[in-house]
């Protein structure tokens, strides 16, 4: 899934990126009420994670701006300091699908973004990705071209995920070391042309009679398009 954590406690947001990234999600986060209203209103997430107090625009207000002013359909996982029930029976009110009192284990996080992930609209539109002849997944780590199947390494399905999910946007080169590798303290300068590269040769140099999806756009990054 692709997942935004809006979490001004950078502490808990960057462990909880590192543990979703690790179960295969790709994760934005933001630090503020400010950027995560932002982010959430304009990119097509499956799950927004969304603390209570924040700077800038607390979490009440995002959900229920999200929810009546821009019809965002992503679920939203509320997490909060507060244990009062008012609180909670609020955040429900005003569009919250879920809540997670703090302080909380990543496995129950986890066990309340799988039980989220799996509502029937979720799983029609998230689980399988499809751009031009190349499928993607996620429930079996199957990418196939045509009929062929293609064997991709962790790391490279995760890049082609982001890829396919951002289809026909272009993508620049710093948003890719974000999104794929952020918090990897081994990645270097050519670490996204790299794996570019290698899933070229998987996806695009053995279908030569087929448009080429992975393209390079100079000076700004890269998109995967039909044409
Ligand atoms: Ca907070």
């Amino acid at each position: 899934m692709k997942i935004l954590i809006v979490e001004d406690e950078e502490k808990i947001a960057n462990s909880l990126k590192r543990g979703l990234e690790q179960e295969s999600h790709v994760v934005d986060v933001a630090y503020d009420g400010e950027v995560g209203y932002d982010l959430a209103s304009g990119e097509n997430y499956d799950l927004i994670i969304l603390d209570l107090m924040l700077p800038k625009i607390d979490g009440m207000t995002i959900c229920k701006k999200l929810r009546q002013d821009d019809d965002v359909p992503s679920p939203i996982l509320m997490l909060t300091a507060r244990s009062s029930v008012e609180d909670r029976v609020k955040g429900l009110n005003i569009g919250a699908d879920d809540y997670l009192p703090k302080p909380f284990s990543f496995e129950e996080l986890l066990a309340r973004v799988t039980a989220l992930g799996r509502r029937p609209w979720e799983v029609a539109k998230d689980s399988v990705l499809k751009v031009g002849g190349l499928t993607l997944d996620k429930t079996t780590f199957e990418v196939t071209r045509g009929n062929k199947q293609i064997k991709l390494s962790r790391k490279e399905f995760t890049l082609l995920e982001y890829l396919m999910r951002n289809s026909g946007k272009i993508i620049s080169k710093d948003t890719l070391m974000e999104s794929v590798w952020e918090y990897e303290a081994d990645i270097l300068p050519n670490t996204v042309e790299v794996y570019i590269g290698y899933l070229r040769k998987k996806i695009d140099e053995p279908f030569k009679d087929q448009p080429r999806l992975i393209q390079t756009v100079r000076g700004f990054g890269y998109k995967l398009a039909v044409n």
